[in-house]
């Protein structure tokens, strides 16, 4: 079935008009789709963002091309905030600024996922081949037909007309996933991760100045739990506990004000200082849950999965919605180029799937980089000789962390093969004692002289 279709229908309904639906929708629009996309939420130009989850995000290079691409990065720009490396913060809240990378251009940006989500929102209103629905929840959709049924907000339950393709890019939580799956046409399972999240507000100073440094991400690393904080475009920071659902160390054991501000005291004193309503915040924001999904297959028949439906991950690469944008990207590529879009739908899943399997597996060994071996003694003489190789060996060592945010031509799958080979290389030289200049770092690097 073409998405032109051959039953008169040249539909693409998507369910879920988060940042990887609109996203979408703007991409097959600019090719001349007619796009209908379903939120269940109420429409955010109308609305405030939900309370205790002003989550910001990280927006590196793959997150950016894909904006771009749509037509959209100059309308987002002004809500973005450069981040040029990682700020420490030890016990006394001192630590250095390590740069994410060595050009200019090598930073990535903090963003607010509400504005984020209504700037695309916006774009998309202004798009005449774009419908927008609110207030409509996807409950499931035949696969056959392409029909999505939907419930309104007085509970009727509505079906929507056919559309040759259905995206479902309903979020980790995907109803229509589930129901896909209810019925035997997929797999799905949740690798849940043992540690939780719980995100405070650290606002500006008084008179409205920054907290900490603005351009960086700053990392309180702990061994077994860290706290993160992101800038935002109002000089406030958004700071993320991460730490172990049960246990000594754990959410479990912060179950009272006293213990939560106890425990803020001692690991994280200089934050503390800095959220006058820590008590009231630490009580109200929810815990969140935080889990690997893997799933197969993301095509069934009319039905497509993408973005976190087909493939959430764990946030410590700030990469799921980059990943998702570069989904969009591939999507709208591939229906573009082929008529028969059953057939771009498999050509998708099996590409990008290598892919988004490299970043979960990434993701979660970055969770340890940060809260842990950001702290090991050799972490800063490790990253400095991952540096000196790549001004040394141009092109050809490129620190894993550099291909993933700065270098949106490598597919994930590459930077984590070379990644490995790489690591191989600093741990030889790092023990041998031997520099990025050293005839050891030519042999490795495979070069004559
Ligand atoms: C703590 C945390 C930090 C993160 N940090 C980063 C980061 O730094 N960088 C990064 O790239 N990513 C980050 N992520 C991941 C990122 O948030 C997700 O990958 C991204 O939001 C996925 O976008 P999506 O549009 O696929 O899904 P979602 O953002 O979940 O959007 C789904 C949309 O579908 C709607 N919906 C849901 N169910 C239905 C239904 N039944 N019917 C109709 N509509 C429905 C929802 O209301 C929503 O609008 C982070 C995630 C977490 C939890």
């Amino acid at each position: 079935m073409s998405a032109a279709g051959h039953d008169g229908s040249d539909l693409v309904t998507i369910v879920g008009a988060g940042p990887v639906g609109t996203l979408l929708a703007l991409l097959l629009a600019r090719d001349g789709r007619r796009v209908r996309l379903l939120e269940k939420r109420s429409d955010p130009r109308q609305s405030a963002g939900e309370r205790g989850r002003s989550i910001n995000l990280a927006l590196a290079a793959r997150g950016l091309t894909a904006l771009e691409q749509a037509g959209v990065l100059e309308r987002v720009r002004p809500e973005l905030v450069e981040m040029r490396g990682r700020q420490l913060h030890d016990l006394q809240g001192r630590g250095p600024l390590l740069p994410y990378g060595q050009r200019p251009e090598e930073v990535i940006y903090a963003v607010s996922r509400t504005r984020l989500n209504t700037a695309l929102i916006e774009a998309a209103a202004e798009v005449p081949l774009i419908e927008m629905h609110f207030s409509r929840r996807g409950i499931d959709v035949d696969p056959d037909s392409g029909c999505v049924n939907w419930r309104d907000a007085a509970g009727s339950v509505v079906t929507e007309e056919p559309a040759a393709l259905v995206v479902a890019a309903d979020g980790a939580g995907s109803a229509l996933r589930n129901g896909l799956q209810d019925r035997g046409l997929l797999q799905a399972t949740d690798d849940a991760l043992a540690h939780d999240y719980k995100e405070l507000q650290i606002p500006a100073l008084a008179g409205g100045a920054w907290a900490f440094e603005p351009h960086a991400l700053h990392i309180w690393p702990r061994g077994e739990f860290m706290l993160i904080a992101l800038p935002n475009p109002d000089h406030s920071f958004t700071a993320t506990l991460f730490m172990p659902a049960l246990g000594a160390a754990s959410f479990e054991s912060l179950g009272t004000p006293a213990a939560a501000r106890a425990f803020f005291a001692r690991e994280f004193p200089d934050a503390l200082a800095l959220v006058p309503d820590f008590d009231e915040q630490f009580a109200q924001h929810p815990q969140g849950k935080l889990a690997t999904l893997y799933c197969w297959p993301w095509h069934v028949r009319r039905v497509l999965l993408i973005g976190d439906a087909a493939h959430a991950i764990v946030p410590f690469h700030g990469q799921g919605l980059n990943c998702g944008f570069e989904d969009c990207v591939l999507l709208a590529d591939l229906l573009a180029r082929h008529a028969d879009s059953q057939f771009a739908c498999t050509e998708f899943e099996n590409q990008r799937r290598p892919d988004t399997d490299a970043i979960a597996a990434m993701a979660i060994e970055n969770y340890q980089e940060m809260r842990e071996t950001v702290l090991a003694p050799d972490f800063a003489a490790r990253k400095q000789l991952a540096l000196d190789l790549e001004r040394r060996f141009p092109g050809r060592f490129i620190p894993r962390y550099s291909m993933v945010m700065f270098h949106a031509e490598i597919p994930y799958s590459e930077a984590r093969r070379r990644g490995t080979l790489q690591r191989g290389v600093l741990d030889a030289l790092l023990a041998a004692g031997a520099g990025a200049d050293s005839a050891l770092a030519a042999r490795l690097m495979g070069e004559s002289g």
